[in-house]
């Protein structure tokens, strides 16, 4: 590689509010167009913004979570320009003085942990949605989006590779999920990236003309767009030729970036303080408020159950993926300490039932102290890990306790030697040939015996005294 990539990334996040950021218009999606407005929202004449507390509630416990300094006042301002889906032109955002900066958060790479910068983080208003019937010459506008709480994220050009942009993503995608301040949702756009990248010859530091992406509606989507922009800006410069700083737009079917407008700069937004809205005072109160709604953190959370838990980091990942997955997990965890064992049944027998019914784990019909006491009754053989599957299936669909399912079907393993002794005995009677096999030294036929043992006793007998009592007769045999 002759050059180096140099990658920053802005993510507008939309935030779970009940209300937009300055009426008190519902934020709710999918509703009826232009039913959730108001004469505010709609840019009327004469009409004033109040702040949505929330919002800034939301913002600071981002910052927290981001490592932010967290600014003592910070103030609203106007980025003025004409869009038919901006009903006042102009957006308010922030500019000069952003509610929090100079934060990082902490991805795995392959070559480990890394430290990305952020810059700034601050707070502004969605704009509304066109919508273009391409079967007339028509477009639609839909303002229920506008007015509704955005953050902006904006990261230090600090990420050097596609993969890792697409890992920063993600991180940052887990953290506001846990903080519940938005769903995450990037094809839904409630969770957006624009990504800036230029190139550099390696070893230098100075930085190269940059691109900005737009459109990329999924991790792989910002990760292969990237990779386009360095394959096409490295041929550029390989030629002699320089790289325009421009807007370009991802399109994922033909799976290139396309120049759409050289970029504005930024005395052409003529921003200025919001003359409508007061500056934003945020005191060490307020924040030590939120602090204690911050909890503790995905990537925290993983490091801290491969450690604590001796668990894999494969199991920790998927584990800590839901905030909810993993407090069910602690739970089970308190009632019976086998990590490992719990962690096996809830990544595949617990997600699996979950999945087939489309049921999150908070609507889980089997609580943690029942998924305990299922795997108690296994530990101490009562029954075998095999029945324990299908009672756990049972659990799931009937919201009975193991225990009671067991004793209700009498599923108990049996243990008791003097019965399984004689079936045993039958079961070798029945197949002479095979017990020849056996003799002759092809001891896999074992299998089959345990096989038809367990057929007899409707896979209750316990599989470790089968065998004990089944090599037991076996070499009696062969003695005599
Ligand atoms: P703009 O004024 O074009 O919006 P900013 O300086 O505000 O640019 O930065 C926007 C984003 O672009 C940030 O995430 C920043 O880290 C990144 N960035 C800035 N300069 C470069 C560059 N030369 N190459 C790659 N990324 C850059
Ligand atoms: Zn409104
Ligand atoms: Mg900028």
């Amino acid at each position: 590689m002759k050059y180096e990539a140099v990658i920053g990334l802005e993510v507008h996040i939309q935030l779970l509010t009940e209300t937009k950021i300055f009426c008190g218009c519902s934020t709710r999606f999918g509703d009826a167009p232009n039913t959730n407005v108001c004469p505010v929202c709609l840019g009327m004449p004469g009409v004033l913004p109040v702040l949505n507390k929330k919002v800034v509630d939301f913002a600071i416990k981002l910052a927290l979570a981001t490592n932010c300094s967290i600014a003592p006042v910070s103030q609203f301002a106007r980025k003025n320009y004409f869009y038919p889906d901006l009903p006042k032109n102009y957006q308010i955002s922030q500019y000069e003085k952003p509610i929090a900066e100079h934060g990082w958060l902490e991805i795995d790479t392959q070559n480990g942990p890394k430290k990305i910068g952020i810059r700034r983080i601050h707070m502004e208003e969605d704009a509304g949605k066109l919508i273009h019937d391409e079967s007339k010459p028509v477009s639609y506008v839909d303002f229920n989006r506008t007015g509704v709480p955005l953050l902006e994220i904006v990261s230090e050009p600090d990420i050097r590779t596609p993969e890792e942009a697409a890992q920063y993503l993600k991180t940052l995608r887990d953290i506001v999920v846990y903080l519940e301040i938005c769903d995450g949702n990037m094809e839904e756009g409630s969770f957006r990236c624009d990504a800036n990248i230029s190139l550099r010859p390696m070893g230098s530091t100075e930085l190269g003309v940059k691109t900005e992406l737009k459109n990329m509606n999924s991790f792989k989507n910002v990760q292969k767009a990237l990779e386009f922009e360095i394959r096409r800006q490295s041929a550029l410069l390989d030629r002699g030729e320089k790289v325009v700083q421009e807007t370009r737009l991802w399109d994922a079917a033909r799976g290139v970036t396309v120049g759409m407008r050289t970029k504005e700069e930024e005395q052409d937004y003529r921003y200025f303080p919001d003359p409508d809205l007061v500056p934003v005072v945020v005191d060490k109160e307020w924040i030590d408020e939120v602090k204690n709604t911050v909890p503790e953190l995905p990537r925290d959370k993983k490091l801290r159950f491969m450690d604590q838990y001796g668990l894999p980091e494969y199991d920790a990942e998927i584990l800590v993926s839901d905030r909810h997955l993993a407090d069910y997990f602690e739970e089970t965890i308190v009632r019976f300490n086998r990590p490992k064992t719990v962690s096996n049944w809830i990544l595949t027998e617990l997600l699996r039932e979950l999945n087939q019914r489309e049921c999150s784990i908070t609507q889980c019909p089997v609580s943690p102290e029942r998924l305990a006491e299922l795997l108690q009754l296994i530990d101490d053989e009562t029954i075998s890990a095999k029945i324990g599957k299908s009672v756990f299936e049972e659990m799931f669909s009937t919201g009975k306790s193991a225990r009671t399912i067991v004793e209700e079907k009498g599923l108990k393993q049996v243990t008791d030697t003097d019965l399984l002794e004689k079936v045993v005995s039958e079961v070798l009677e029945q197949h002479p040939k095979e017990v020849e096999k056996y003799l002759g030294g092809a001891e896999k036929v074992i299998g089959f015996f345990v096989g038809q043992v367990m057929r007899k006793t409707q896979g209750k007998a316990n599989p470790k005294l089968v065998n004990e009592l089944l090599r037991k007769k076996l070499e009696e045999k062969r003695s005599k």
